[in-house]
């Protein structure tokens, strides 16, 4: 049976980007617009998370019309995709590491919060497949570098 999804816990976050001057003139950024608003379900609950996008207001600016989005706000997930890097480094290390089913993943996430259906959670350990024979995967840093891979690959 299908559930709807009770986004009503979520914790909401707001991001701008971390510089606040821009990079080209030096003149204060000013907000643009919302560059993206969404649910993302992480091992500590789920976050209602807007990015707002800013613009240099200097109309001689080298750059006018370039967008500047917080870095950190990018790093909480993939393009679309709605579970964090950590719910992706998670399922990454239960399914290499120590050779979980995905039944067996998603009782573990569930049990952290996380809920995850198990075809989104294949689909996670389908995107994490290219990562199992790479350096990082036999790191001992894996779950930290899995997201550094997984973001460069
Ligand atoms: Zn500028």
């Amino acid at each position: 049976m299908k559930t709807a999804k009770d986004y009503s816990q979520a914790k909401t976050l707001i991001y701008k980007p971390e510089n606040k001057h821009c990079p080209h003139c030096g003149s204060k950024l000013k907000r643009s617009h919302t560059a993206w608003r969404k649910h993302i379900i992480t091992l500590r609950g789920t976050l209602l998370v807007t990015s707002y996008a800013y613009r240099c207001p200097n109309a001689s600016c080298p750059e006018p019309g370039a967008l500047y989005r917080s870095t950190e706000a990018e790093a909480l997930s993939l393009k679309y995709y709605q579970y964090g890097l950590d719910v992706v480094a998670k399922v990454g290390h239960l399914r290499f590491r120590e050779y979980r089913t995905i039944r067996k993943a998603r009782r573990i996430l569930r049990d952290r919060h996380a809920r995850a259906n198990p075809h989104n959670i294949f689909l996670i350990y389908k995107n994490s497949k290219r990562a199992k024979n790479s350096y990082y995967f036999h790191s001992s840093r894996f779950p930290i570098l899995f997201i550094v891979h997984t973001i460069g690959g």
